[in-house]
């Protein structure tokens, strides 16, 4: 640390110390414009709906059956599309999303899979340089069976109300249906699809959809059934018909609408399914009906099939069936579950206008964590997204444990996660990871009813405004589940890895071309609302403006614009270099601490400030002539006292009288302000930063000072607005500052702490000691040991032996 003195006047000048030419390209701080589309009538400039907002609309019936020993499902369908848009539609297109299950996809032409994750290269026995490759099993098995599997919809007929056939073209995932006439806006049209597939096995072919099968254990199936019928695509303001193929990552864009649909299974499974049932009185015993009664207002779960009733279904098999019929209003989707295997318990939740009953339904596999958290981990996350949000406004909220890992859909939830089964003594046992891994997925499944089952973005185009979103809510709710929960994203500082990766994306990436969706798509965003939250706009004004556009935008389709404009509106506060940042860049955040200079304010009074001169010379170190000189070398006027006069008394130090008079003269021109001004002994320290990463940020410093006393400075991202790469901040303290710690919460999710801290800090790390040379392989040895043999020779005759046997030389390994 340098230390100046400093004269009042220079203080002026600070304020423009840091300033630097602007480099228009490189402004952080440059308004997003044109990036965002123009606002209209429909999507206005403060991010709320316009006041011409509009959105089509599609109601549902359907009667779908299953075929449990094909496992097969066929059904028909009559849509109601409510043409709302100020626009003449020609024709419509559906969404025939089964067909990504077809053998000839463009999903299973250019998907990844298998992952670079089911690839392994390992080092060969050859000696360096050689390479054996290995692959799952699992994934090579999809790569068999996907291109065997019949899969994807068998489109029986298209008709229009009357029965006659429409014309239509299908293209892969889609399907156009060209009308006879075109639908006028405010007009309606209805027609009618019947169609049939087979149902992909999950482990094998599935994704967020299909069957589980129990073979092993009692010849069960369990069935999780989505994408099953053919939908409407979205037609809206912003991008007309969406028209992005379902090729397997980007998930689905829905109109809003009310169903009705009759669901035939054997008569003995259980269905769960969005919303609500119609006929309880025919698929439900009186005693299953009362106990579903008394659930709804139970302070905890009540069982509706216990364990026992459960087991006992699944030994047998009906030869009948049953229809069960639901109703769900104002839903963008439908999805069910049906098997005899079911568990399943219900518990209601009613506060302020939300009144819902939360059910489970689960093999008996999945106890006995399922039966513990599962409904309780659906109250919970109602009851914290409501604070956030809006309160949940369908009457049920379901968890399926099944095949699928993790899948939302309107009301109801495919999620995975299961206890462990000890093979020799049936024991079932789980893992920490595994038990909060369920309630996590639970909450996430079941908090995807408010982001984007009910704020309706548009999910092939954008990962982020779903996952994103509803990953922060995940994040507020785990913490509100119990003190330390393992939440694996939301902390600024479990981004840092990810921001600190090669080839990362902006998170505004189509969902389609994301390489790294968890760590691009949930967890950044995730992060980056929580920093927004934390340490930009504070935790009042952040809730306002997301609870404000999570209200403006329920039941209703918002783009990303939609939602950083909100931000801004309804806290007050331009964020346009903080979606600039954090969502179009790939910038880190990573601030250097570069170096201190102290300043004190000189006082002007000469008895002070000569002294103060005179112990900054003494403190100087004395030259190496000067130290070898000292007591050997004499010295004339020693030897000669005649020669000292007045000025070997005093130096420049000495105050003078006419110094004082100066000093006098001086002060008594100062007004009473400048002078207390001068006695304020403040200690004054410029700081230089230099922002590495490129993300520009707030800086939050803590300064510690001599007397222990430790303080924190919060300066906005703006500080950076003229220099975005190297700033000097002026820091003023009452005693002398001996530390200054950037980001000492680690709260910004800085990459690089290391240079954080004035005076540098040491970072603590466990060194591991290993051996230079691994021990090698020694066929002889392990022969040798394996067989008791006694010397060499005799190993040597083992062995081979043994290899001429084809016997391996050692079993078990890794
Ligand atoms: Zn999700």
């Amino acid at each position: 640390m340098k230390r100046l003195p400093l004269s009042v006047a220079t203080l002026a000048l600070l304020a423009s110390f840091s300033t630097a030419a602007q480099n228009f390209d490189n402004d952080k701080f440059r308004q997003l414009d044109e990036l965002l589309p123009t606002p209209t009538d429909t999507r206005t400039a403060s991010g709320a709906p316009g006041h011409a907002y509009w959105q089509q609309r599609a109601d549902y019936r359907i009667r779908v059956t299953l075929d449990e020993d094909k496992r097969a499902i066929s059904g028909s369908e009559s849509v109601t599309y409510h043409n709302n848009s100020p626009d003449t539609l020609n024709y419509l297109w559906v969404q025939l999303d089964q067909n990504m299950f077809r053998s000839d996809s463009d999903n299973r032409s250019i998907s990844s899979y298998p992952s670079r994750d089911a690839w392994r290269t390992a080092a060969a026995p050859g000696g360096p340089g050689s390479a054996q490759t290995g692959l799952q099993y699992e994934a090579a098995r999809f790569l068999v069976e996907s291109r065997k599997f019949d899969g994807g919809y068998k489109i029986a007929s298209v008709t229009d109300g009357s029965g006659r056939p429409l014309k239509v073209v299908v293209n892969k995932t889609m399907m156009r249906i060209d009308l006879a006439q075109p639908l006028k806006p405010g007009a309606s049209f209805s027609f009618n699809m019947a169609w049939s597939f087979k149902v992909p096995e999950t482990n094998v072919l599935g994704r967020r959809m299909g069957f589980e099968r129990f073979d092993k254990e009692d010849k069960n199936n369990l069935f999780e059934i989505a994408q099953f019928f053919p939908r409407m695509a979205a037609y809206y303001d912003a991008h007309g018909w969406q028209n992005k193929q379902y090729l397997g990552d980007g998930e689905f864009t829905l109109e809003f609408g009310d169903y009705e649909v009759e669901i035939t299974v054997p008569s003995d499974h259980i269905v769960a399914a969005t919303g609500e049932l119609q006929n309880a009185g025919t698929v439900l015993s009186s005693a299953q009906r009362e106990r579903l009664e008394r659930a709804r207002t139970s302070g905890k779960p009540v069982v509706i099939v216990t364990q026992a009733e459960a087991e006992a279904a699944e030994k047998g098999r009906a030869t009948t069936s049953k229809t069960w019929r639901f109703k769900a209003k104002n839903v963008r989707d439908f999805a069910f579950a049906t098997s005899r295997k079911f568990i399943w318990d219900a518990q209601g939740y009613t506060k302020d206008s939300s009144k819902v009953l939360a059910m489970s339904y689960y093999p008996k596999e999945g106890n006995p964590l399922w039966e513990k958290y599962s409904t309780q981990a659906i109250i919970h996350t109602i009851d914290q997204y409501n604070k956030y949000s809006f309160d949940y406004p369908y009457p049920v909220a379901i968890s399926v444990n099944g095949p699928v890992g993790g899948m939302e859909y309107p009301m109801i939830s495919f999620n995975g996660g299961r206890p462990t089964k000890d093979k020799k003594t049936g024991e079932l046992t789980y893992s920490r990871r595994t038990k909060y891994g369920l309630i996590s997925v639970i909450i996430h499944e079941v908090g995807h009813n408010y982001f984007p089952m009910i704020v309706n973005s548009d999910e092939r185009q954008w990962t982020w405004m779903d996952e994103g979103l509803n990953s922060f809510m995940q994040f507020l709710a785990e913490n509100a589940w119990e003190e330390n929960y393992p939440a694996r994203r939301g902390e600024a500082r479990n981004i840092v890895d990810y921001m600190k990766s090669r080839g990362q994306q902006p998170i505004m990436t189509n969902a389609e071309s994301i390489t790294n969706r968890g760590s691009n798509a949930y967890a950044k965003p995730a992060t980056a609302l929580n920093v927004l939250r934390e340490t930009v706009l504070g935790r009042e004004l952040f809730d306002f403006a997301f609870k404000e556009y999570a209200q403006r935008w329920k039941f209703k389709r918002p783009t990303p614009a939609d939602f950083f404009r909100t931000m801004e509106d309804a806290s007050g506060t331009d964020l346009d270099w903080f979606w600039r940042g954090w969502f179009y860049s790939t910038d880190a955040v990573d601030i250097s601490v570069d170096g201190i200079t102290e300043y004190t304010i000189g006082t002007k009074d000469p008895a002070i400030e000569k002294a103060w001169n005179k112990a900054r010379h003494d403190a100087e170190p004395v030259s190496l002539t000067d130290q070898r000189n000292k007591g050997t070398l004499p010295r004339r006027v020693d030897a000669h006292p005649e020669l000292k006069d007045f000025y070997n008394e005093h130096d420049d130090f000495t105050v003078t009288n006419r110094d004082r008079n100066k000093y006098n003269e001086a002060v008594e021109g100062l007004e009473d302000w400048e002078k207390a001004l001068l006695k304020e002994g403040k200690h004054l320290y410029l700081v230089d930063f230099s922002n590495l990463g490129g993300l520009v940020t707030p800086l939050i410093l803590q300064i510690e000072l001599q007397s222990g006393k430790k303080t924190i400075e919060r300066v906005p991202a703006e500080v950076w607005r003229y220099s975005p790469k190297k700033i000097t901040k002026l820091i003023v303290t009452d005693e002398p500052m001996v530390g200054l710690t950037e980001d000492p919460y680690l709260e910004t999710a800085d990459t690089d702490t290391s240079n954080n801290a004035w005076p540098r800090k040491a970072t603590p790390s466990r060194l591991e000691l290993f051996k230079s040379r691994q021990p090698q392989d020694d066929m002889m040895k392990d022969y040798a040991e394996k067989l008791k043999v006694k010397d060499s020779k005799e190993a040597v005759k083992a062995a081979e032996q043994a290899i001429e046997a084809g016997k391996p030389a050692d079993k078990g390994g890794e």
